[in-house]
């Protein structure tokens, strides 16, 4: 089933995000969180796909439960930074083959290694978007940045291009990961200011430990609100207590979402299914599931 279909029913809507293995002894530890997250009854699934593309295989495999067996609407991440373009096909081809019909486009991060060889064909996500389309009739998906993309001059420069995606054929964006909804209610202002009305998927990602908010800060540059730092800086030391103040956050900035409006939620659930379990029991009346 194509994602596109449902997400703009005006009913509230629940992701979930899972990264595959990165070795293949721990696949069927992996199949085994996909099956436990796919018993929250999410409205479709996402994997992640490793920038270089070293997991590829993995993500594939966990795409294919997910669709096949767990019956969810899958979403395969791609990324092209490192790819050319024969790698794509085999890789859209390899999604077409197991029924996958949503795929996420994405440029992926430059490696920091010094013997990174960036593609010869994609430069951006909208040329990946563009050669997805010219392969069939998938639901694309693209990635979209509230407070900015670390690499863009301006909010308004990565606007453009975010313009770009929608024009290349992205049917819906998928936010980075925010802490104060403030900023996502501004932002969604300003795409549409620039024309860009696709259904918006709003990424939250309950931090449940301490030093998961460092590395947050340090690759995406995301601002934490005081209320969320005084809550890591009071409760950060107990696990216990941080993580159930972690799923409290992140429920409640779900909550004020479906309350304005914003229908279609992603959960970065980092594959920690008890975690996300814990906010769908939170959302049970909210967020019904069938
Ligand atoms: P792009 O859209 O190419 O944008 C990158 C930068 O270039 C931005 O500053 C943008 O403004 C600018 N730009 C865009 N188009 C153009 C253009 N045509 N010309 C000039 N400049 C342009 N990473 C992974 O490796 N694997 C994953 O599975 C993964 N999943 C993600 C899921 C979500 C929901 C999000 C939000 C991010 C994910 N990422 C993933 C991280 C993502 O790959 C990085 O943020 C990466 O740095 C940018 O990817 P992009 O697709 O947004 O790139």
């Amino acid at each position: 089933m194509k994602i596109i279909d449902f997400l703009k029913d005006n009913k509230p809507h629940i992701s979930c995000e899972l990264f595959p293995p990165k070795k293949w002894e721990n696949l069927e530890s992996a199949k085994a969180v996909v099956a436990e997250t796919a018993a929250l009854k999410p409205d479709y699934m996402s994997v992640t796909y490793g920038a270089t593309g070293g997991t590829s295989k993995y993500t594939v495999d966990l795409v294919d439960v997910i669709e096949n067996t767990h019956k969810i609407p899958a979403l395969g991440h791609l990324t092209c930074v490192s790819s050319d373009r024969e790698t794509v096909r085999e890789m859209v081809s390899e999604y077409k083959k197991h029924g996958i019909q949503n795929i996420l486009a994405l440029r992926g991060d430059i490696p920091k290694d010094s013997g990174f060889e960036p593609s010869k064909d994609f430069h951006h996500s909208d040329d990946l978007m563009a050669e997805i389309k010219s392969m069939g009739d998938f639901c694309i998906a693209g990635a979209c940045y509230p407070e900015g993309h670390p690499e863009s001059r301006s909010l308004e420069e990565d606007l453009e291009y975010t313009k770009r995606k929608v024009e290349a054929g992205c049917d819906f964006l998928i936010t980075q990961m925010f802490f104060d909804n403030n900023i996502l209610y501004n932002y969604m202002y300003k795409l549409l200011k620039k024309g860009i009305d696709v259904p918006i998927d709003a990424g939250i990602m309950p931090v449940t430990n301490k030093t998961q908010i460092a590395r947050i800060i340090s690759l995406s540059g995301n601002l934490v609100p005081p209320r969320f730092k005084m809550i890591v800086d009071h409760f950060g030391d107990n696990p216990e207590a941080m993580k159930q103040a972690g799923i409290a956050y992140a429920t409640e900035q779900i909550i004020d979402l479906f309350a304005n409006g914003v229908n279609c939620v992603h959960i970065y659930t980092m594959n920690h299914p008890e975690v996300a379990g814990e906010i769908f029991k939170n959302l049970s009346f909210i967020a019904p599931r069938q």
